[in-house]
């Protein structure tokens, strides 16, 4: 099969490649590195069956050849991470929005699948736990930064649902619960890297709030089996799908557990919100997604725990640590 993969240069995107390039399918990526990095391709330029593209999907000319070329698309370009989209708000919608709008509308001249992540920020401040597909969306003000990325990504949502409706392009949509694993960065703000890395080089581990909200973390192989197995789905088509783990962890048991398993003396500080993003930040006490329908699907069940995942990062993470910028003293 030959796929397209946007954003394949980030983090869940070269792991994706990864997976359908091992079982032998053409892949072609398109990432403008944004918050992608070409480290993350690097082992993959050998395969003769791997082509990447330094650019925007914005580029219509580039994107269509590839749509054209292609048997499906997976769209993950997006602007993520919750410290870039309080930092670069215009960027965020503009990328989300723009991208997600180019690449259904080249998809729709010849009908070509599209799987779209999405991401459990959708679910805004919903409190009934867990999350299921059907829920309401519940969104905060719009002059707190950080809602205009779930609305971007439900506009996305929107979109694709629209074009199967309305013009019978063959959509599926993902939403991404905390997925992580070795290659994401902590650049934008991500808990797993940024405490590992604080862990590992001995600073103190940054708790923002008073550490008691939780998330459920999956791993990023889980993850991009889900995506497979629902791209390929026939019954797939103009549906929604949770993806991730019901393991639940509050971010304060989550420092402890790295400063455990990184054999790690670093001290755990908090960190008010209002220093950490902005002032009026509002973050979700918890965020468990209900997997009925993706089980039922396609018989997904994360296969790895957290202290699997919390390990890979931590190996991932010491075996670059001297090269690597991020480490450098500030
Ligand atoms: N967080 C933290 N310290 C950090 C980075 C994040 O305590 O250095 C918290 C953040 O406030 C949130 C949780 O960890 O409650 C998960 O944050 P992340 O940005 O990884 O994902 P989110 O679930 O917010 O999209």
């Amino acid at each position: 099969m030959r796929v397209l993969i946007t954003g394949g240069a980030g983090f869940v995107g070269s792991h994706l490649a990864e997976r359908l390039l091992a079982r032998g399918d053409e892949v072609y990526i398109i990432d403008d590195l944004s918050t992608g990095s070409v480290e993350n391709i690097q082992h993959l330029k050998g395969n003769s069956n791997f082509h990447y593209h330094l650019d925007s999907v914005t580029n219509t000319r580039l994107t269509a050849e590839l749509v054209d070329l292609c048997d499906i698309v997976y769209h993950l370009a997006a602007a993520v991470g919750v410290r870039l989209i309080v930092e670069s708000p215009v960027k965020t919608i503009e990328t989300n929005i723009r991208g997600t709008e180019v690449v259904l509308e080249l998809a729709a001249k010849k009908r070509k699948r599209v799987l779209l992540t999405s991401t459990s920020e959708v679910y805004g401040k919903l409190e009934r736990i867990p999350f299921r597909e059907d829920d309401d969306l519940v969104m905060g003000a719009t002059h707190k930064g950080r809602w205009s990325y779930a609305c971007s990504k439900a506009i996305d949502e929107f979109l694709a649902i629209a074009y199967w409706k309305e013009k019978r392009v063959p959509t599926v949509i993902a939403r991404l619960f905390n997925t992580v694993g070795p290659r994401q960065t902590g650049r934008y703000g991500m808990v797993v890297p940024n405490f590992v890395r604080q862990a590992i080089t001995g600073r103190d581990l940054t708790v923002f709030g008073d550490g008691r909200q939780s998330r459920c973390f999956t791993h990023v192989s889980d993850a991009v089996g889900a995506l497979i197995g629902l791209a390929e789905h026939p019954s797939a088509v103009g549906e929604v799908y949770n993806v991730g783990s019901t393991e639940e962890v509050t971010i304060l048991a989550l420092a402890e557990r790295v400063r455990e398993l990184a054999g790690s003396e670093s001290e755990i500080r908090t960190v008010p919100y209002e220093e950490a993003y902005e002032e009026g930040f509002e973050d979700m006490q918890r965020r468990v997604p209900d997997l009925t329908k993706i089980g039922r699907l396609i018989g997904y069940e994360p296969k790895r725990g957290l202290d699997e995942i919390l390990a890979s990062v931590i190996e991932y993470e010491r075996a670059r640590m001297p090269q690597d910028a991020d480490f450098a003293p500030s």
